[in-house]
This record gives structure tokens, C-alpha cells and sequence, in this order.
């Protein structure tokens, strides 16, 4: 379906979030629909804090059929849900997508399959992991790991409460993983576990800009570890350039997980396959040009 006009029939898709204007979810999600030949439109809606309860109404008395989930709104939306979609969902708190069917609001969370899918062959089961980070993201991969049966993870933030209630929460509901609390990275315990783990995941906003520090020092890498930031934009944070030039097995950076939790959303709003080739070159094109 080529330049299809929008009528009172294209079904309406969107990101709700403050801010959400650098959002590639357009991107990929328009892609696909015209893909697929979908009559379907996926939009932006920048929702400030004091209109979000207004706004959510309005868009579902518009008869909007889903929208993603993003800052500051991922756990604010859980009490506007009828129900969460599966266990996970349940047990990481945060809810990136929303399926809207007959005026009842069902939530789910596909940051964690995103994470999970983007780890490819990298095996988790039996392995050490450090998040550094305590916030939503670090929440859902926290989580994936469990489920994926990684041994030990390792949990630091800047906010100690924070990383303390993601430790606790993780040991009350899972029994293989140990979660343990890490306290800042300038200690000589949070350095040891930095190169005791297999895999270091930064889930800090650090790297976002392209002068923000590394977080780590080429000291506290181990040779063969694999290390993941969840930015994706730069491509290459000073995070990962420590890894690569001290040995690193592999660095990841978070474009994959974009990726399949847009993929994932996609499936849950249309019940069909994404096509995720299309989803992945609208993405590379958005971000990297
Ligand atoms: P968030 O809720 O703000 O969490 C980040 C956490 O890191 C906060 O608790 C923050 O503490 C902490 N932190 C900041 N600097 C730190 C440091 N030096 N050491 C230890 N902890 C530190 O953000 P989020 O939603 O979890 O997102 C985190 C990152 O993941 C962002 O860069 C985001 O873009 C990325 N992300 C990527 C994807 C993807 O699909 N690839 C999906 C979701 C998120 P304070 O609050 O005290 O600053």
C-alpha cells in the first residue's frame, strides 16, 4: 500500500512520553504497516506529567487500538490497566505497551524479550552479570537474566535504596539467580565484581553524550568479558571503548533491543508477524542515516 490517505478508518498507534520527539518507534512501526498494508498510523504524543490522565482518556475515547510506553510513565500507567499480560510483565513493574480492546487497557512489558532476543548467542545460564544501574530498563533486564538463569547479578546505582529494592525484589521471586547489592563503583568490592562478571550491562543514562565519562577504567576489565550498553545513540559509548580496547569477548550496544521490543509491540497491537528486516532498516536509516 503506497502513500495511503488517512481517514476515520486508519487505526491510530502511538508513543506516550516526556519528552518522546527523538523517539524511533515512528520510524519502524510506520514501516512496517506499510509493509504489510496495514491502514494503521503510529504517532507521538509528548504528554506532560499534569495532562497525563486527561490525555490517556482522551486518546481512548478517540479509540486509539495501543501505544508504547515510555519516561516518566512506564509504572505510572500500571493502575489505569484491566490487566497485565503475562508473569514477567507482573514481576518487572513497568509496562512498555498497551493494547486497548473494547475500552479495556492490557499492559505488557517487551523490553525484557527485546533484551533477551538482542543477546543472540550470547548464553546467560550459569554466568556472572553487573548491571550498573538501578532504574526502569535495568528492572526488565534484571528480570530477563533471571529468567534466563544467569548465576549471579550484580546490581550498583547511584541511589542506593533503589539498587538495594531491585536486589531484594529479584531474590524474593527468583531462586537460581543470586542478586546482590554492589555499592559504588570507586570501592574495591565493586571493582572486583566488575571483573569477576562475564557480562557488564551499563542501564545508567551515562553515554549519552558523547563527552559523559566511561563509568569504568581499563583496570577494573578483565580480558574476554562481554559488555553491553543499552544506548544505542552514539553507537559506541566510552563505556564500550573501554571494553573494546582492553579485550573484550564482545561489545553490544542497545540498537537490537530497540529493535525486537518494537517488534514484539508490533505483534501485540496488529497479531501479526513484524517484519523485522523492514523495522531494522527503518531503524538504521532513522539512526544512523
Ligand atoms: P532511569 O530510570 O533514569 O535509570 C537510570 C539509573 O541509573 C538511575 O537510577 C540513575 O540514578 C542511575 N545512575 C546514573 N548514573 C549512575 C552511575 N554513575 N552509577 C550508577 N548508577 C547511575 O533510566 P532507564 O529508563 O532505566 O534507562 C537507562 C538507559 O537505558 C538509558 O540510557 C536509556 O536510553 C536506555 N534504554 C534503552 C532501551 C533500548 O531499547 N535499547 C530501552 C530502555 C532504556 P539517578 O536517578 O540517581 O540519576
Amino acid at each position: 500500500m503506497k502513500n495511503q490517505k488517512i481517514n476515520g478508518k486508519t487505526e491510530i498507534y502511538g508513543l506516550i512520553g516526556w519528552p518522546v520527539e527523538h523517539s524511533f518507534s515512528p520510524a519502524m512501526h510506520n514501516a512496517a504497516f506499510k509493509a504489510l498494508g496495514i491502514k494503521a498510523l503510529y504517532k507521538l504524543f509528548p504528554v506532560e506529567e499534569k495532562n497525563f490522565d486527561m490525555t490517556l482518556k482522551e486518546l481512548v475515547a478517540s479509540g486509539i487500538k495501543g501505544f508504547n510506553v515510555t519516561i516518566p510513565y512506564k509504572e505510572k500507567i500500571i493502575p489505569y490497566l484491566s490487566s497485565l499480560q503475562d508473569e514477567l510483565t507482573k514481576l518487572i513493574r513497568a509496562v512498555n505497551t498497551v493494547v486497548v480492546k473494547n475500552g479495556e487497557l492490557i499492559g505488557c512489558n517487551t523490553d525484557w524479550i527485546g533484551f533477551t532476543l538482542s543477546l543472540q548467542t550470547t548464553k546467560i545460564e550459569n554466568k556472572k552479570v553487573f548491571i550498573l544501574g538501578a532504574g526502569g530498563a535495568a528492572k526488565a533486564v534484571a528480570v530477563a537474566l533471571a529468567y534466563s538463569k544467569a548465576d549471579n547479578i550484580y546490581v550498583t546505582d547511584l541511589a542506593k535504596e533503589k539498587a538495594e529494592s531491585l536486589v531484594a525484589h529479584m531474590n524474593k521471586h527468583f531462586k537460581k539467580s543470586k542478586a546482590e547489592y554492589v555499592s559504588d563503583l570507586k570501592s574495591k568490592e565493586a571493582q572486583e565484581k566488575l571483573k569477576e562478571a562475564d557480562l557488564v550491562i551499563n542501564a545508567t543514562g551515562i553515554g549519552l553524550r558523547e563527552d559523559d565519562p566511561a563509568l569504568v577504567k581499563p583496570e577494573w576489565v578483565r580480558e574476554g568479558q562481554i559488555a553491553y550498553d543499552l544506548i544505542y545513540n552514539p553507537p559506541l559509548t566510552n563505556f564500550l571503548k573501554v571494553y573494546s580496547e582492553n579485550g573484550a569477548k564482545k561489545i553490544l550496544n542497545g540498537r537490537k533491543m530497540l529493535l525486537y521490543q518494537a517488534v514484539e509491540a508490533f505483534k501485540l497491537f496488529t497479531g501479526k508477524q513484524a517484519p523485522i528486516k523492514v523495522m531494522d532498516e527503518a531503524l538504521e536509516r532513522e539512526l544512523y542515516g
